[in-house]
């Protein structure tokens, strides 16, 4: 089970943390081989250090898209030590083993974030570096292979444990990490080709794999361990934002600060927008004149559910918004930006979560999103449908007022983000009610009414603020009872889909209330 290390293969993009493991591997006697960066930096330290130039007796030539592709290198790190062919060939070819390799690739992800041009991108994709790390991982039984800066005290300690040897279960371990980094390394290849070359989402086309970004204490529920990962794509969001303060981020928080700022997202950067989110549904959701009235606003909604809530602003958090926030417990704050004087004031609470992504993504922006399913998993393009662009049709004898198709458009942006069945009802660019999550439709419309109720209450009103509200509905309604709780609420203009069996009679029902109704002709199912 033991292998003495005596030689080592280094080749690496990332240099952090190498002189020292070159170093401490040199003073245990391993002979080391590097090629010409790494080599540098470890010769440059005053450790010596073999040329890979030297073993393979080949220069690495095409901008160093061919290093180590040799059977010297090769030969030396897929040997069979224990077989008799293997060993005469090893002779007959003046190979040595490698019995220790650590490398890490090319930056392939950052070049990607970093937005860089296609040639740059495509330059990124190492070659060399997967082949060998894939070579070793494979021959686990005589080779260890390091892929991660953050292993190297774990291959040190190993040595020291062992008289300067690899155990064969540290070797399966560190080969199972070795695959799985050739493997998302792949998997954000190709996504990003898929992306770069605007390709439909088929199943051909579909890679998903991630680079662990954060490991959680638990998942959904305490007894699930989680992580978050990260796919390459550029979008500012929750995977990518930063933590300027507070606990670390929960699996449920990420899940939901992804719902709330994908949402604010929807709204033009110009409308202060807010929302607030708890168990990924909005329970308030509001454009104002700023961002602490269109906060105040979406409070409004359903401050009972707002308690321990995600915020998301589709501006720069300032002072006046961030006073009103932290009023109330928040688990996570998101946002584009934040002022000095914001921070300052978020800073006074300690667990709040303060993200900053840098700005808003794009609604139009097309993306893949992955569910699992036992066995496997369902992967689609994200819904990038966004009502400004639809043709939107009146079907009613009532035309929509401005005010109420603008209330028309701002309810049907929100109903998207509104888990299915999703029933909005919305007045002066903030929601009133909403109806989330529930089997049949006029369930939704009903909580949407009792929401709204609720709150007029809370609020101290005589009457829910459904009163001359507007209506929005993810799908379409199957009957006209849906639309008829809505009138019931107070509702005077509807916005949905239509495609229904029994449009006429839905139509009919709205006309005979003198409601207007716009219909979208997209529908926006999500669970
Ligand atoms: P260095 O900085 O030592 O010159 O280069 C290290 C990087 O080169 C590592 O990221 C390693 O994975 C990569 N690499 C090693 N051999 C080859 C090769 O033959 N072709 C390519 N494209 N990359 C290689």
């Amino acid at each position: 089970d033991r292998v003495e290390i005596r030689r080592a293969l280094l080749s690496v993009s990332d240099k952090s943390g190498l002189v020292d493991l070159a170093r401490s591997l040199h003073e245990a006697g391993v002979e080391l081989v590097s090629t010409g960066g790494t080599r540098k930096a470890i010769a440059d330290a005053g450790v010596p250090v073999v040329d890979v130039t030297t073993v393979t007796g080949f220069p690495e030539i095409m901008d160093g898209r061919v290093k180590t592709l040799h059977p010297s290198i090769h030969g030396g790190l897929l040997a069979v030590r224990d077989d008799p062919e293997h060993r005469q060939a090893m002779a007959d070819n003046g190979i040595d083993p490698f019995d220790l390799v650590v490398i890490n690739l090319y930056p392939f992800e950052e070049v990607v974030a970093a937005r860089s041009d296609y040639p740059t991108t495509i330059e990124n994709i190492d070659i060399g570096g997967p082949a060998m790390v894939r070579a070793a991982a494979k021959n686990h039984a005589y080779v260890t292979v390091v892929t991660d800066p953050a292993d190297y005290d774990e291959v040190l300690a190993m040595l020291a444990a062992n008289d300067g040897a690899s155990t064969l279960d540290m070797r399966k371990a560190f080969a199972a990490r070795a695959f799985q980094r050739t493997a998302s390394y792949d998997a954000m290849i190709s996504a990003f080709m898929v992306r770069a070359l605007d390709l439909p989402a088929t199943g051909r086309h579909h890679a998903v794999g991630g680079t662990l970004s954060l490991s959680m204490r638990y998942g959904e529920n305490p007894h699930q361990a989680a992580g978050l990962y990260l796919t390459g794509e550029v979008r500012p969001g929750a995977a990518t934002a930063q933590l300027l303060q507070g606990k670390a981020l929960s699996y449920n928080n990420v899940n939901d600060t992804d719902a709330a700022f994908e949402l604010v997202s929807e709204f033009d950067p110009a409308t202060p927008s807010v929302a607030i989110i708890k168990h990924a549904n909005p329970c308030g959701v509001a454009t104002g004149s700023s961002l602490a009235k269109a906060y105040r606003k979406a409070l409004e909604c359903d401050q009972t559910s707002a308690f321990g809530g995600i915020v998301a602003l589709n501006g720069t958090l300032d002072a006046e918004a961030a006073r009103h926030i932290v009023r109330i417990f928040t688990e996570v704050i998101i946002a584009p930006d934040v002022t000095e004087e914001a921070a300052a004031m978020v800073a006074a609470k300690k667990n709040l979560r303060l993200l900053v992504t840098g700005g808003l993504a794009d609604p139009r922006e097309k993306g893949m999103l992955v569910k699992s399913v036992a066995g496997g998993f369902l992967a689609q393009e994200r819904d990038n449908s966004v009502i400004d662009d639809l043709d939107l049709r009146c079907v009613t004898k009532r035309k929509p007022t401005e005010a109420e198709l603008d209330d028309l458009k701002f309810a049907f942006r929100v109903a998207k983000h509104v888990k299915s069945n999703a029933i909005v009802y919305a007045r002066d660019g903030a929601t009133v009610g909403i109806g989330a999550g529930q089997m049949s439709r006029i369930d939704s419309a009903r909580i949407a009414g009792r929401k709204a109720e609720d709150a007029a209450q809370a609020l101290g009103l005589g009457e829910p603020r459904t009163q001359g509200c507007v209506v929005a509905s993810d799908a379409f309604f199957p009957f006209a009872d849906g639309l008829l709780s809505a009138v019931e609420a107070g509702a005077t203009a509807v916005i949905q889909p239509g495609g229904s069996m029994r449009d006429e009679e839905v139509i009919a029902a709205a006309d005979e209330h003198g409601l207007a109704m716009i219909f979208t002709g997209v529908r926006h199912f999500r669970h």
